[in-house]
């Protein structure tokens, strides 16, 4: 044994002293990961990713359970009105444990979330890698200035940040922006989302001319803000977009 070796204490020694245990991102309760994971053993299986079948250009699951078998064709909305992203990368569906972490990094500041639920998009992503070409830039779906200073921060970009440290892509935050400052989504029937982001983004068509991009955001319901997003950067010349969302609502 090196000398090095000789002085590390053995990990099963650590362990017993719970000098490895820390406390799952969820729900609190210490325990020792045995990997580098962030959640517990209980929270881990809560929060896998959505592997049922869905829709190819917006990633909506089957309206009914027994559509399950069907290959993933685009829904009807898709294929009348699609979408303007080439692809989409849907981590899991809006509900149970995903949401409420969801819940908790938007609205009650709790960022020490956006690192580990990042890390499972990131390990997503490595394991089923979106069809277009690696992109050349990775954005986050931006918020109105005055909305960003009034949170402190914006929980997509935070998502985006961790994904991008884990697979080493280059975040920007400079090539997409809101221009307006639009009501909350929530609690708007589906015309009046699209009415109320309608050209509220700009991108820069400089950089973006002829780029592939990766467009993350954390939540997805009937898709009119990240339309309007991609739309932009369309407008600016992108020549593929792959849409990233972390939790897809499971109907419009
Ligand atoms: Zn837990
Ligand atoms: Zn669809």
């Amino acid at each position: 044994m090196s000398a090095r070796g000789f002085l590390r204490p053995p990990l099963r020694l650590l362990r017993r002293l719970g000098l490895l245990e820390r406390r799952c991102a969820h729900c609190l309760t210490p325990f020792t990961p045995l990997h580098g994971e962030a959640f517990c053993p209980h929270c881990l299986p809560l929060l896998a990713p959505y592997q049922g079948t869905a829709c190819p250009r917006c990633g909506l699951p089957p309206a009914s359970p027994g559509d399950t078998d069907a290959p993933s064709v685009p829904c009807g909305h898709c294929l009348a009105d699609p979408p303007p992203w080439e692809s989409i990368r849907v981590y899991g569906l809006y509900q149970g444990a995903l949401r409420d972490c969801l819940l908790r990094l938007k609205f009650s500041g709790e960022l020490a979330l956006a690192a580990p639920l990042g890390g499972l998009l990131a390990q997503r992503l490595q394991a089923c890698p979106p069809p277009c070409p690696a992109p050349d830039c990775v954005l986050a779906v931006p918020q109105h200035p005055d909305h960003l200073r009034e949170r402190g921060y914006n929980q997509a970009h935070e998502l985006a940040a961790a994904l991008c440290r884990e697979l080493r892509l280059p975040l920007r935050h400079d090539l997409l922006h809101r221009t307006r400052r639009v009501q909350p989504q929530a609690g708007l029937d589906a015309a009046r989302r699209v009415a109320n982001v309608r050209n509220s983004f700009s991108a820069s068509p400089h950089q973006l001319a002829d780029a592939h991009c990766w467009l993350l955001d954390d939540v997805m319901t009937t898709g009119s803000t990240a339309r309007a997003a991609c739309s932009a950067l369309r407008e600016a010349g992108a020549a593929s977009i792959t849409l990233l969302v972390m939790a897809r609502t499971p109907s419009r």
